[in-house]
C-alpha cells in the first residue's frame, strides 16, 4: 500500500487553519487513522465533535499536539519515564494520560481529572498543527463505534453530506490507534493497546507497565466492548480448523466474508488476506474490514490474531470488531 502523503500546497493547509480558528471542524490525516480536528479550546467546536460522532458525552478525546514541549501546557504531575517516552516515540502512536491542567475543558476530558495528550507523526498534521498554533481534538473521524477511516474517501464514506473540509494525507501508515497509557504515579497502565507495546516501553522507560491483557471483564474508562466495526455481523474464530467447521454447519446460502492470514477458505464468497507481520496487518486492517463490510455479505469470519505482544493492538481492534 503507498503511503505516502500526496502533495498539500501550504495555503490548503493555511485554509484548514482558518477553518479551526472559526471552530470548524476539519478532518486530518494521521499515522494511526484519520482525525476529526477541532480546537482543543474551544467549547462548541469540541461540542460539534460529539454531536457529529454520535459519540456519548463520557467518551473523554485526544489532545494532539506539534511537539512533546507543549506538553506542560496540558498536564501537571509529569512523571520521568513519561518525558522519557514523550522524547523516544513522539511524533508517534503514543498516547499519554496525565493530570490536567485547570484550563483544560472538561467537555474534552468528559468529566475527568486528566487529560490524554500525543504529538502524531504525519507531516500533514504536523503542518496544520504547527500553523494553528494550540491543541487539536481529533478523535477518529467516523462515526460512533464504525470502522476507524485509514483514508480520506473513508471519512467522505463516514459522513456523506455532511463532511467537513478533508486533508487528504494518503492511506495512514500505522492504520490503528495509538497506545494509550495512564501515567499516574509510578505505576503505567496500558489502557488501550497499539502497536507500541508493552515491552517497548518497559525497556525505553525503565518502568513495570501494567498491561490489563485481554480479561473481558477489565473495564476501561471510555472502553466499550463493541467498537471499532463494521455494520455487518462478525465472527472471531480462533484458527482454520474453527473456519471449516463454522463452514461446513453454515446453511449454502449464507453469503460468508473472511480476514486473516490463511489462503482464502473454500466456500467464502470475498476475502481479505492480511499480511504476516502485525505491522502491515495493522495498516491493511480498516481498509480490509470496510471492503467485506461494502460487500452485502452475512457474516465475515475474522481469524484470531497471535497472542504475542506485538499482536496485542490488532487483536483489541479485531475483539471490539467482533463484539462479546
Ligand atoms: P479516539 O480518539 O476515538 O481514538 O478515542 C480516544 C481514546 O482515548 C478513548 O479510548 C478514551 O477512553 C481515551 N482517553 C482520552 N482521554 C482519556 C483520559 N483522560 N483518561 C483515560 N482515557 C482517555
Ligand atoms: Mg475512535
Amino acid at each position: 500500500m503507498n503511503a505516502t502523503p500526496p502533495d498539500l500546497p501550504q495555503s490548503t493547509i493555511e485554509r484548514a487553519v482558518s477553518e479551526l480558528s472559526l471552530g470548524h471542524l476539519v478532518a486530518i490525516p494521521t499515522e494511526t487513522v484519520y482525525g476529526l480536528a477541532a480546537d482543543a479550546t474551544n467549547e462548541q467546536a469540541i461540542s460539534q465533535v460529539f454531536v457529529l460522532k454520535g459519540r456519548p458525552p463520557d467518551r473523554p478525546l485526544i489532545v494532539h499536539l506539534a511537539a512533546a514541549e507543549q506538553l506542560s501546557e496540558w498536564a501537571l504531575d509529569i512523571p520521568e519515564y513519561a518525558r522519557v517516552w514523550a522524547d523516544e516515540f513522539w511524533p508517534g502512536p503514543l498516547t499519554l494520560v496525565l493530570p490536567k491542567k485547570a484550563h483544560v475543558s472538561t467537555t474534552l476530558t468528559a468529566g475527568q481529572s486528566t487529560v490524554a495528550c500525543r504529538v502524531p507523526n504525519h507531516p500533514v498534521a504536523l503542518a496544520t498543527l504547527t500553523s494553528f498554533d494550540g491543541g487539536l481534538v481529533a478523535p477518529s473521524a467516523n462515526r460512533y463505534g464504525h470502522i476507524s477511516p485509514t483514508t480520506a474517501e473513508a471519512v467522505h464514506e463516514e459522513f456523506g453530506n455532511q463532511t467537513p473540509m478533508v486533508l487528504d494525507g494518503g492511506a495512514c501508515e500505522v492504520g490503528i490507534e495509538s497506545t494509550i497509557v495512564a501515567c499516574l504515579g509510578s505505576k503505567p497502565e496500558i489502557l488501550r493497546a497499539g502497536m507500541i507495546t508493552a515491552e517497548q516501553l518497559e525497556t525505553v522507560g525503565g518502568v513495570r507497565v501494567n498491561s490489563p491483557g485481554m480479561a473481558p471483564n477489565i473495564v476501561v474508562p471510555g472502553q466499550v466492548s463493541t467498537h471499532y466495526a463494521p455494520r455487518t455481523r462478525c465472527q472471531l474464530l480462533a484458527g482454520p480448523q474453527a473456519v471449516s467447521s463454522f463452514l461446513d454447519a453454515a446453511s449454502s446460502d449464507l453469503r460468508v466474508g473472511y480476514l486473516g492470514w490463511q489462503p482464502a477458505p473454500s466456500g467464502v464468497e470475498k476475502s481479505v488476506i492480511l499480511e504476516a507481520c502485525p505491522a502491515a496487518s495493522a495498516r491493511q486492517l480498516y481498509a480490509g474490514l470496510r471492503e467485506l463490510d461494502r460487500a452485502g455479505l452475512d457474516v465475515i469470519l475474522v481469524e484470531s490474531p497471535p497472542s504475542d505482544q506485538a499482536w496485542a493492538g490488532i487483536r483489541d481492534r479485531l475483539q471490539r470488531a467482533c463484539g462479546p
